[in-house]
């Protein structure tokens, strides 16, 4: 049998390291070795560090293991999660990446820095070429290095984009969000600020759709990003769902395309070929129903193991061609389920630490 990956978590106690938690105590190709977070945490049992929220409970093999500081000295895996919050992400992702690890981060800090991948495997697996560029540049030693995935609204917004930019050129695009309340981390958003409530503000969140987005759904040609060239505005709420930020798209598209075709290239859409039959790989990175009143995050959200978006409502816009509804998970496929997949996806391709020779097909 071949020997599992080490990995670490960095951040481990918060929302998406228990995420993070969940999706790899039990992986068949990674084993986890490191808990890291903070200060405040470092030397504790994982189980008293970490207030676990959601379902569940800690993992039996996990809740005795002690918590370590997030420094490359106190971290034995080569390869490292990143749940870190991003007030302090790019310090110490940083300082793992010199100390020759590579970090998969789902903090914001350097998702748009012009030598770092953003990736969604089913969508631009090409972008990952840009890793020895970025090693060679920044001087990282060995396997050292930085691969991000993007926010979790843009995540969830870009697998329903994909598929229709690939097929009918997407030229315009109206996004509205209505975010859960989890996307903001633990204790997050205060009860009484969001019992009953909808708050039409998340900071810094428009722009990164807005961004993010464009370099994901964009070419890498030459060594260099292209973003892709859509007009793009964005709206972003959180409401008081717990799991599952639902996004609104209004498209325009440069071939003409009617809701059924849009709905049919979406129900055919399986994905780049190296993202399929991955570990954390749903059956369908899409799903399309056709009830007139879903997706619905509380129906919905753990559709495909919460690796799948639901997508639905899929009609004539009469300002611009197709509008559509489409949800998923934020914590899972919009955060941790997201890194684990890029991992699974740099095992495949021989470019994780401890998986050269093709040990991971
Ligand atoms: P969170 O619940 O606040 O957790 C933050 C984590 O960072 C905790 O493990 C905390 O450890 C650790 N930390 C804080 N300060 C530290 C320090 N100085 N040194 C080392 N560790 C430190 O946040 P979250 O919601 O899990 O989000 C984590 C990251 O993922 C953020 O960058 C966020 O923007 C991003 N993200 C979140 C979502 C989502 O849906 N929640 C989606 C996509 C991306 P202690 O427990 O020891 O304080």
């Amino acid at each position: 049998m071949t020997k599992r990956i080490r990995v670490g978590i960095l951040g481990a106690t918060g929302a998406v390291g228990q995420s993070f938690i969940r999706l790899l105590h039990d992986h068949p190709w990674f084993e986890l070795a490191d808990l890291a977070a903070s200060e405040r945490s470092a030397g504790k049992r994982y189980a008293d560090a970490a207030r676990w929220i959601g379902g569940g409970a800690v993992p039996e093999s996990l809740r005795d293991v002690r918590v370590v500081a997030a420094e490359p000295g106190a971290v034995q895996a080569d390869v490292v999660f990143s749940a870190l919050d991003s007030g302090v992400a790019g310090e110490i992702e940083m300082a793992f990446a010199r100390a020759g690890k590579l970090v998969l981060s789902n903090a914001r800090n350097y998702r748009m820095e012009p030598d770092v991948p953003l990736v969604i495997p089913e969508v631009n697996p090409g972008h990952l070429g840009v890793l020895e560029r970025q090693r060679a540049a920044r001087g990282f030693p060995g396997t050292g290095g930085i691969v991000t995935n993007a926010n979790c609204s843009t995540i969830v917004a870009v697998l329903a984009l994909a598929p229709l930019h690939q097929r009918f050129g997407i030229e315009k695009m109206f996004v509205a969000t209505m975010q859960a309340v989890s996307g903001a981390g633990y204790p997050g958003v205060p009860s009484l600020d969001i019992l009953g409530n909808v708050i039409p503000h998340i900071s810094g969140e428009e722009e990164k759709v807005e961004t993010e987005s464009l370099k994901m759904l964009g070419g890498y040609r030459d060594g260099a990003f292209v973003p892709a060239s859509i007009a793009v505005t964005a709206h972003c709420n959180r409401v008081p769902v717990e799991n599952g930020h639902t996004v609104c798209l209004s498209l325009g598209f440069r071939v003409r395309a009617t809701p059924e075709q849009v709905a049919e290239t979406l129900r055919a859409w399986e994905g780049d070929a190296l993202a399929r039959g991955l570990p954390t790989s749903p059956a369908r990175p899409v799903i399309v129903t056709d009830e007139p009143d879903r997706p619905q995050p509380r129906r919905d959200v753990d559709a495909g193991r919460g690796m799948s978006v639901v997508v639905g409502r899929v009609r004539r816009d009469p300002l611009l061609d197709v509008k559509l509804v489409a949800m998923g998970h934020n914590t899972v496929r919009g955060a941790a389920g997201a890194s684990v997949l890029n991992a699974e996806l740099l095992a495949r391709m021989g470019r994780l630490p401890g998986s050269e020779g093709g040990a991971f097909p």
